[in-house]
């Protein structure tokens, strides 16, 4: 059981605080990618010290490399990757879908071959469990089936039904530890009556959160926002709503205001590896040959190592350079205007004036 507290509202949208075995996350919270027990490019040190306090670690690159067993010898990933604060794992099931080869998906689970060396795996909804409690994750996510986008209603419908088979599969094989939780996933694509089926199935087996599942793949802002508008208030009041792989600036934006709490998404350390970097006037490339004289920062307001150190013009060069320090300083800085952006919200609902902050993103989507 993890704690959570809803502290202000403001709208639909909540100011809250998680309670786990690894402390307290203050929501709305995003969740940097820690893919393969890193969060790549960055330094645990360097992570907290953007104020991130959750990171979200991948069950199928570490199943697959070094291994779960591995990880649990060495004393779970906490130890192993030097994180002391909250991780969340999600359930392998979304990788195995896009990374995997041949997968082959039944009522027990998934067979596939690893996309590392072929080697032949099997994931249930026990398996996953068991795997994330060896890694030792604050936050267990059940194993659902990710649906493609689009599809037809009927093929969204039975595919909902086989995740909720596996959600009550993943919370009967969850073992219960203080500081420890676990999530259901809500699914049922662009479909509000199947979204709504999914929450009150979930709802009835009873979890510690709630995920929404199965967006940002394609159906474009207005339909995720649509999605949420329909499934979120039939969410209980009292427990944490997480909206996985989401998103732009402007996308969590939205989604705090129709009443998300977690997010998690690859968007700001991918693109610091590629040059973009997100900033307050909007996203800036830093391959652009108009940076290559500019003495100033990439972000005046921005506290991070590579805004209050060096210039565009050096960022410049490191990018065009394929300079590893160049990847390390944007990451930096995209996860450090992600928690910006998190903490101004936090303090925007806390002071009741959400939509004033929320006003200049809507245009953005
Ligand atoms: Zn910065």
């Amino acid at each position: 059981m993890i704690g959570f507290e809803v502290l202000v509202r403001d709208g639909a949208a909540r100011r809250g605080r998680l309670s786990t075995a690894h402390g307290a996350v203050e929501t709305p919270a995003f969740m940097p990618v820690g893919t393969a027990g890193t969060v790549k490019a960055m330094t645990p040190e360097g992570l907290a010290a953007t104020g991130a306090r959750i990171v979200l670690g991948n069950t199928y690159h570490l199943m697959l490399r070094p291994g779960a067993e591995r990880i649990a010898g060495l004393g779970g990933l906490h130890r192993f990757m030097n994180w002391p604060y909250v991780i969340l794992t999600d359930s392998g099931g979304f990788q195995v879908m896009s990374l995997a080869a041949r997968r082959t998906i039944a009522e027990v689970g998934v067979t596939f071959r690893s996309h590392l060396d072929g080697g032949l795996y099997e994931l249930t909804p026990e398996r996953s469990i068991a795997i994330q409690h060896q890694l030792g994750a604050d936050i267990t996510m059940a194993l659902d089936e990710c649906t493609p986008y689009p599809s037809p209603h009927e093929v969204v419908e039975s595919s909902m039904e086989l995740s909720m088979r596996w959600a009550e599969r993943s919370r009967r094989a969850f073992v219960e530890r203080p500081g420890h939780g676990i999530f259901g996933i809500v699914q049922g694509g662009v479909h509000p009556d199947l979204r709504l089926r999914s929450a009150a199935k979930l709802i009835g087996v009873g979890f510690d959160g709630y995920a929404i599942g199965g967006l940002a793949i394609g159906e474009g802002q207005a339909t995720t926002f649509a999605v949420l508008d329909a499934t979120v208030p039939a969410l209980p009041e009292h427990r944490p709503r997480y909206l996985m792989g989401v998103g732009k600036p402007a996308d969590l934006v939205g989604a705090v205001a129709r009443g998300i709490d977690m997010f998690d998404c690859v968007l700001p350390t991918r693109s610091g590896r590629t040059a973009q970097a997100f900033t307050r006037r909007g996203v800036v490339n830093l391959r652009n040959a108009r940076h290559a004289d500019d003495p100033s920062p990439l972000d005046p307001e921005c506290p991070c190592p590579a805004c209050t150190g060096y210039s565009r013009a050096y960022l410049h060069h490191l990018s065009r350079a394929g300079e590893i320090l160049g990847s390390m300083l944007l990451t930096a800085h995209n996860l450090q205007y992600y928690a910006d952006l998190m903490a101004a919200m936090r303090r925007a609902i806390e002071a009741g004036s959400l939509a004033a902050f929320a006003a200049p993103f809507e245009s953005e989507g």
